[in-house]
């Protein structure tokens, strides 16, 4: 009898790992690639989470594979609601070798014409932006791909999006999906967990299962520059930069790995992403920041540097964390500033902050949570009836 924890979870692996991990439960090699199908379709197509659900399959395999594998995903320790409908959970995470447990934040940002869900792609991250939260955690590992899935998993189980519970809910969006868009902007650096993260994606976009488009994946990069002409090649998606300065004297402040790979260096990687268009732009994330990178020849230097890139430019007012050193720039100076790069041809939106009330903004992912005791968790709770 084989004992739980060593129970193999399905999630999360490629097909072609599902279908190496059969030969545990005894398939046959000739049966492994048709049952490798079906059950990638109950786990990504239906969401199933009970090997007994899977009809297709003769039961006494259902039962063996029961035995064998877990279809778990992480486990929730909170949901929170914000008053503007975005929803934060924190997931705790399978022991790691240590023993360890950690937990990740997952965000859902509701819009009018979309759904967009945050995930990350690190405990914790090894780079150490001096205006960013995640930077100051010292606890790092990278997520495994059954991690990263599991997060989106996650969030259609509680947004009840499998197409069994879509086509049950008259509030449901026309093309059946809550979330349309999935942004690796998270904690950590997506580029430094490279093959989890690609696992994970080709996961996310397999047609026969969650069917993710590639142009609503975003890979958000702080400028690993080997990284991301390979990034674009293996993965796909589409590409968005924390940019945050004009000039390297800045930006070697703001974003310490630029002294390894300085602005030039970052722009040109843009340059050369393959499948670039007017219609496939690379998206440059600019946070605000006051008296530091926010005038109006920073604009005219931004303008400058993005040239010959199609782009596009989000501008992210600042959010302050307990000892940050940062303010955000006036709300003035900001749209001064956005009317400059959108007079030369980017668009430049402001992004509004969301859930500020459940910190579920920008850079301030698990930064409560932490510091909160199993009780303070638990009174934070929030049912969802
Ligand atoms: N490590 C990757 C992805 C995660 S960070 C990266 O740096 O791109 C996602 C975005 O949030 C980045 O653009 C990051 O610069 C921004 N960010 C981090 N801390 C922030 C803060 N306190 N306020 C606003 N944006 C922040
Ligand atoms: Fe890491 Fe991104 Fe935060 Fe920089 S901004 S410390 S790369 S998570």
């Amino acid at each position: 009898m084989i004992s739980a924890e060593a129970k193999v979870s399905l999630v999360g692996l490629t097909r072609s790992g599902l279908k190496d991990a059969l030969v545990l439960a005894g398939v046959p090699e000739k049966q492994r690639r048709m049952r490798a199908s079906q059950i990638w379709a109950w786990i990504y197509f239906r969401g199933t989470t009970d090997f007994g659900d899977m009809t297709n399959i003769a039961k006494d395999l259902r039962q063996r594979l029961a035995e064998v594998f877990t279809l778990e995903r992480p486990e929730i320790v909170t949901e929170q609601i914000s008053n503007d409908g975005t929803r934060k959970w924190l997931l705790r995470l399978s022991a790691d070798e240590h023993n360890r447990r950690h937990d990740v934040e997952v965000v859902y940002i509701p819009e009018a014409e979309r759904g967009t869900l945050c995930i990350s792609s690190q405990v914790g991250c090894t780079l150490s932006c001096t205006f960013c939260h995640t930077g100051t955690q010292t606890l790092v590992r990278n997520l495994t791909a059954q991690e990263i899935v599991g997060q989106i998993l996650v969030a259609r189980d509680q947004l009840e999006e499998w197409p069994h519970q879509i086509a049950q809910n008259p509030k449901a969006p026309a093309n059946g999906r809550f979330i349309t868009n999935v942004v690796l902007m998270g904690m950590g650096e997506p580029l430094y967990n490279f093959d989890n993260v690609k696992d994970a994606m080709q996961i996310v976009m397999d047609a026969e299962g969650i069917a993710l488009s590639r142009r609503r994946i975003t890979l958000s990069t702080s400028g690993v520059v080997p990284e991301i002409e390979r990034a674009g090649d293996e993965i796909g998606t589409m590409l968005a930069i924390s940019l945050h300065a004009t000039t390297d004297e800045v930006r070697d402040v703001l974003v310490p790995l630029n002294k390894k790979y300085p602005i030039a260096e970052l722009l040109e990687a843009c340059r050369n992403y393959p499948g670039l268009s007017n219609a496939r732009r690379v998206t440059f994330e600019y946070v605000m920041l006051k008296g530091i990178n926010d005038t109006p020849e920073d604009a005219k230097r931004l303008v400058k540097l993005l040239k010959n890139i199609p782009a596009k430019v989000n501008l992210i007012p600042f959010n302050p964390w307990p000892g940050s050193d940062y303010e955000c720039s006036d709300w003035e100076t900001i749209e001064v500033f956005g009317e400059i790069v959108n007079k030369a041809g980017y668009a430049s939106p402001i992004r509004t902050p969301r859930g500020r009330d459940i910190l579920a903004a920008c850079g301030q992912l698990k930064s409560a949570s932490e510091r909160l005791t199993g009780k303070e968790r638990r009174a934070l709770e929030i049912t969802t009836s």
